[in-house]
């Protein structure tokens, strides 16, 4: 372990092994942008390429940002959380798209969506299966005053959704995630990114990317960042982050922070989670994993190479976030999932991943912790069971379905992690890690459905499916 002061220049030597390359198969995220204050104006230039085996003349993209706008008829922060997501009352933020365009020529575009939420690209040709077509999104962002994965505090100001994303298809339609107070909206497909971030140079970045190139220029900074085959980019940005790093095979461990008081001990717990994590399923394949403090209301929230921990997590649960977090670097970073219609398989796999990794580390048995949480999980039904989202247990269904934050963390927490320790009792301790494995290794890069989850886990062991079927379809009692 070696503690950095804070030098913006460590950073700068490291190159990634996936370096500044353009991929071929994949699409393109090419974005320049500007931070003044609390606005960002960007340029993307967008490479798309069509891997759904038909034609298509039409684009789609999640527009994120405007989940924060003033009229939003979904609100992202739930009554419950308004005082901590907004500790300077009211704000908004929004994405202003300036125009749309394929080399000169404007194309025609439309904001569509239940909430403003989604952009509709008129393409000027039809796109064939393996044919790319580049265009280029001009727009602008006001970043609100909240405690979000959008938005800035007195610590953090926190960069993620800061960009139109392609919706992708789910069930042989394209599929539009709205945002919602709890669970995470996201369902993306792995792609290359190459961006360059101007920012007053008084901040320090934490990002998922590896820099290739800094340029000061005086007050500004700009730095480029590129990294092929992730599921998105974020950035923290922060004046008064200090610095760890560890490494781990061949992955740079760094750890972000201004307000831990036993930094060296969170980042031994990133480090250790992360080491049992690559060592019982696929072997981490990106060269950094950085994880930071933020100001921010939801306990954690992960990204690919990157996750953020929120500064006021109480010490005796930071180890348990820790570990949860480093745990979605598979289970949603690798193995990816649609959150919004099936957030039980990431949460859940990544809640089963940190029993596993406590009972290692602790060397008791799990089966104390089962207990509590099936304690919690009862607990919560008892007071949601009248509301009428709340009669039955299902577990795959819509965020927009669940009547509040509790019934969704009952679910896709609580009664996944008990459907996948119960599942890992059924198949043993050696077919627990097969299954485990073998699912970031076939999945790797990809989406997995349910369907196809509970296939794999039945060529593991005959009955499998049965056994997660009577959790997912709401049947099996707590
Ligand atoms: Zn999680």
């Amino acid at each position: 372990m070696k503690k950095i002061i804070l030098l913006l220049f460590s950073l700068l030597v490291i190159f990634s092994s996936f370096g500044c390359g353009e991929s071929k198969e994949l699409s393109l995220y090419e974005i320049d942008a500007i931070l003044n204050g609390n606005k960002l104006s960007c340029e993307m230039d967008f490479t798309y390429v069509n891997d759904s085996k038909k034609a298509v003349n039409e684009l789609y993209f999640c527009l994120y940002p405007n989940a924060f706008r003033k009229d939003a008829k979904i609100k992202p922060v739930s009554v419950e959380k308004e005082l901590k997501a907004y500790p300077n009352g009211e704000s908004f933020g929004e994405i202003t798209i300036n125009g749309v365009k394929h080399g000169e020529k404007d194309l025609k575009f439309f904001i569509v969506g239940d909430d403003e939420n989604i952009l509709k690209v008129e393409l000027d040709r039809v796109v064939s299966y393996n044919e790319s077509h580049k265009i280029s999104i001009s727009y602008d962002l006001t970043i609100p005053n909240c405690l979000h994965r959008f938005g800035y505090g007195d610590n953090t100001l926190n960069l993620s959704n800061f960009y139109p994303v392609l919706c992708e298809e789910y069930n042989g339609k394209i599929y539009f995630s709205n945002y919602y107070a709890f669970g995470d909206p996201f369902y993306t497909s792995v792609a290359d990114y190459k961006v360059s971030l101007t920012v007053p140079s008084t901040y320090i970045v934490a990002s998922s990317m590896s820099p290739c190139e800094t340029e000061w220029m005086g007050n500004k900074t700009r730095y480029s960042y590129s990294r092929e085959n992730v599921r998105d980019v974020a950035f923290i940005l922060s004046e008064k982050f200090n610095i760890l790093k560890e490494r781990v095979n061949s992955t740079d461990i760094y750890y972000y922070y201004f307000s831990d008081i036993a930094p060296e001990s969170s980042l031994k717990t990133i480090v250790n989670s992360f080491k049992f994590y690559s060592d019982k399923f696929i072997k981490y394949p990106y060269p950094q994993y950085v994880v930071c403090e933020a100001d921010f209301i939801h306990g954690g929230m992960e990204y690919p190479c990157l996750a953020i921990v929120d500064k006021s997590v109480k010490v005796e649960e930071k180890d348990y976030v820790l570990a949860h977090e480093t745990a979605h670097q598979w289970w949603y970073g690798l193995v990816g999932a649609n959150q919004s219609e099936e957030g039980f398989i990431d949460e859940g796999l990544a809640e089963f991943s940190t029993l596993l990794y406590l009972e290692n580390a602790s060397g008791e048995s799990r089966e104390k912790e089962i207990e509590t949480v099936k304690q919690r999980y009862r607990e919560i039904r008892k007071f949601t069971v009248h509301l009428q989202s709340g009669k039955n247990a299902i577990m795959q269904r819509n965020l927009g379905s669940f009547s509040s934050e509790a019934e969704y963390v009952s679910i896709a927490y609580y009664r996944s992690q008990i459907a996948f320790n119960d599942l890992s009792k059924f198949l043993g301790e050696k077919k627990t890690y097969k299954f485990l494995k073998g699912l970031s290794t076939n999945y790797k890069y990809k989406n997995i459905t349910y369907n196809e989850l509970r296939s794999f886990a039945e060529k593991i062991k005959s009955g499998s499916k049965k056994l997660l079927d009577g959790y997912v379809l709401g049947e099996t009692a707590v």
